[in-house]
C-alpha cells in the first residue's frame, strides 16, 4: 500500500485539512503518516485515519525522515510556511534533504501537492 506523509506549519494547516478533505477517496486508499498536530486536524475533519507521531518541533520531522530512510514513505506532503521562521527549521531541512537522497518526491506547495496526487493515482496498484 502506499504511503504518503502529510505534515503542515501552523498557518498551512488549514490548506491541509482543504486539500485531504478534497482528495479524501484517494488518500484513503494509502497508509496515511503525519505529524501530531497534523494529523489530529486530518482525523477530526475528514475521518480519514492517521498514523500520528510527535508533534514537528517536538521531533516529528526526524520520525518520518527516519520512516523516509527505511523505505516505508513513498509520497510527502510537507506544507511549509515560507514566511514564519520555524523553530525546528534545521529538522525540516534534514527531512527535505532525506527525501531528495531516497529520491522520494515531496511537495512544499499546494499545486505541487495537486501534481503529486496524479502521482499516487498512477502508482496505487503498486
Ligand atoms: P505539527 O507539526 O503537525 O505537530 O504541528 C508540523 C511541523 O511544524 O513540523
Amino acid at each position: 500500500m502506499l504511503s504518503v506523509a502529510l505534515i503542515a506549519h501552523d498557518q498551512m494547516k488549514p490548506k491541509m485539512i482543504e486539500f485531504t478533505l478534497k482528495y479524501k477517496d484517494i488518500l484513503a486508499k494509502c497508509k496515511l503518516i503525519a505529524t501530531g498536530t497534523t494529523g489530529s486536524l486530518i482525523e477530526e475533519h475528514t475521518g480519514l485515519q492517521v498514523e500520528k507521531v510527535l508533534s514537528g518541533p517536538l521531533g516529528g520531522d526526524q520520525q518520518i525522515g527516519s520512516k523516509i530512510s527505511c523505505g516505508k514513505v513513498n509520497v510527502v506532503v510537507f506544507l511549509r510556511d515560507p514566511l514564519t521562521a520555524q523553530p525546528h527549521e534545521p529538522d525540516i531541512t534534514a527531512l527535505l534533504r532525506i527525501c531528495d537522497v531516497h529520491n522520494i518526491p515531496v511537495a512544499t506547495n499546494r499545486k505541487t501537492a495537486e501534481i503529486l496526487i496524479s502521482y499516487i493515482q498512477d502508482h496505487l496498484a503498486d
